[in-house]
C-alpha cells in the first residue's frame, strides 16, 4: 500500500518537485516502506518523534523538521534536521544559529508564513515577512532557502489556492530583493488533499501524510 502510494505521488509531480513524507504517528516500519518505495524526505513535526526515527533510520533519508519548533529544543533539532522549516520568529533563528554555531554546521532553513493570518496558527504574517527574512539572512549559520505555508484548514482544496498564491507572491518579492546570504529555491506548500492545487501555485516541496500511510488514528 505504502509502496504504492509513493509511486503513484512520484509519477504524478512535475520534474523538480520533490515530495516530502509528513510521517508524524508512524512507526519506523512504516517509514521504511517509504524509503525503500524511493521516498528521500522524511518530515517530522515533533523532535522527539524525528529522534526517533532518525536513530533507527540514520541519513538514509534527509529530515525535515515540518512542525513548530520551540527554541529550546533547537539544540537537538539541529542535530538531527537537515533543513528546518518552520521558522517563523528572530529568536528561533538565533537559537538555531547559536546551536549551530556550536556544532559548525549551517542550517537551511524556509520561513513559515501565517498566510491565512490566523491568531492560533505558527508562521510570520506576510506583512512582516520580508523584515524578517532581512534581520535572519544576517545570521552566519542559518540559510534561507524559501518559503513554507500550511494555508488554512479546509475541506476543498480550492479554499487554499488564494493562500498559496499569496505566499508564492511573497517568495517572489523577496526574491526580487536579492538580500546577501539568502537563496530563494524552495516553496513547500500542499498536503494530501491540496498538493494539486500548490503545484497549481508554484509549489516544488510538497509534504504529503495520508496519501502516503493512510488515516492517522490521532495527530
Ligand atoms: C500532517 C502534516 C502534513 C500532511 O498532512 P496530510 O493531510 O496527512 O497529508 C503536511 N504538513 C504539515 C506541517 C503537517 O503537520
Amino acid at each position: 500500500m505504502i509502496e504504492e502510494n509513493i509511486k503513484n505521488i512520484l509519477e504524478e509531480l512535475p520534474p523538480g518537485v520533490q515530495l516530502v513524507a509528513a510521517a508524524k504517528t508512524r512507526t519506523v516500519a512504516e517509514i521504511l516502506k517509504a524509503i525503500q518505495a524511493g521516498l528521500t524526505i522524511i518530515g517530522h513535526n515533533y523532535v522527539q518523534e524525528a529522534e526517533r526515527s532518525f536513530e533507527a533510520i540514520g541519513p538514509e533519508a534527509k529530515w525535515h523538521m515540518i512542525g513548530h519548533l520551540q527554541s529550546n529544543k533547537a539544540k537537538k533539532a539541529v542535530s538531527i534536521f537537515d533543513m528546518i522549516e518552520t521558522v517563523d520568529s528572530l529568536k528561533l533563528a538565533k537559537a538555531i544559529d547559536k546551536a549551530c554555531r556550536n556544532i559548525n554546521k549551517s542550517m537551511p532553513v524556509l520561513i513559515e508564513i501565517n498566510s491565512g493570518e490566523e491568531a492560533q496558527k505558527a508562521g510570520v504574517i506576510p506583512e512582516d515577512a520580508v523584515s524578517l527574512v532581512r534581520q535572519i539572512s544576517e545570521l552566519e549559520n542559518v540559510r534561507i532557502m524559501g518559503l513554507m505555508t500550511m494555508g488554512p484548514f479546509s475541506g476543498d482544496p480550492e479554499h487554499a489556492r488564494p493562500y498559496f498564491q499569496k505566499t508564492r507572491e511573497l517568495f517572489e518579492n523577496i526574491e526580487q530583493a536579492n538580500f546577501p546570504g539568502i537563496m530563494m529555491k524552495y516553496l513547500s506548500m500542499g498536503m494530501s488533499n491540496s498538493y494539486r492545487v500548490a503545484l497549481d501555485e508554484g509549489a516544488n516541496l510538497v509534504r504529503i501524510g495520508t496519501r502516503i500511510f493512510g488515516e492517522r488514528d490521532y495527530d
